[in-house]
């Protein structure tokens, strides 16, 4: 069976949310391969125990350019992204990078638990036969270009 792989990202003021909410779905999540960015990933490394957790760099410091690159290359089933709606970021160019990604490549994206909620629990989620459609870029990638 093909393990999905989550990744998980907070940004400071929405991390003990992250983790509350990562704790209540333990079980859901015990089977998924997880990426998080650096601080995000060590506090739920530290809460849950997964010592298997891949941790990223920071966010500020490249992490969530790390996220959109696996996005890119098809490693990321689900991207859980609690950024903070009320304090601008340092690093919002980044942001906004992996959530244009995110759309790019058709990946499933939660901001808020709500929305975390729905997807964990969809029957999609441990449906080994669903997956969402991939783009086709072939128009593009093959325009006529001036030279
Ligand atoms: P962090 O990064 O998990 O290293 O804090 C999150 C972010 O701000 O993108």
């Amino acid at each position: 069976m093909a393990v999905k792989s989550v990744a998980l990202v907070a940004h400071d003021n929405k991390k003990k949310e992250l983790v509350e909410w990562a704790n209540e779905n333990r079980t859901r999540l015990a089977p998924l391969r997880l990426y998080a960015t650096g601080t995000t990933g060590r506090l739920l490394r530290e809460s849950l125990g997964r010592e298997d957790l891949n941790c990223l760099l920071s966010g500020p410091l490249g992490g969530d350019q790390q996220i959109g690159a696996k996005i890119a290359e098809g490693e990321i089933d689900l991207l859980v992204f609690f950024w903070d709606p009320l304090e601008p970021q340092p690093h919002d160019p980044d942001i906004k990078a992996l959530l244009r990604i995110a759309a790019l490549w058709n990946i499933p994206v939660a901001c808020n638990r709500a929305t975390a909620e729905f997807v964990l629990t969809s029957a999609y989620m441990t449906d080994d036969q669903h997956h969402p459609q991939k783009p086709d870029f072939s128009d593009y990638t093959g325009r006529e270009v001036n030279q």
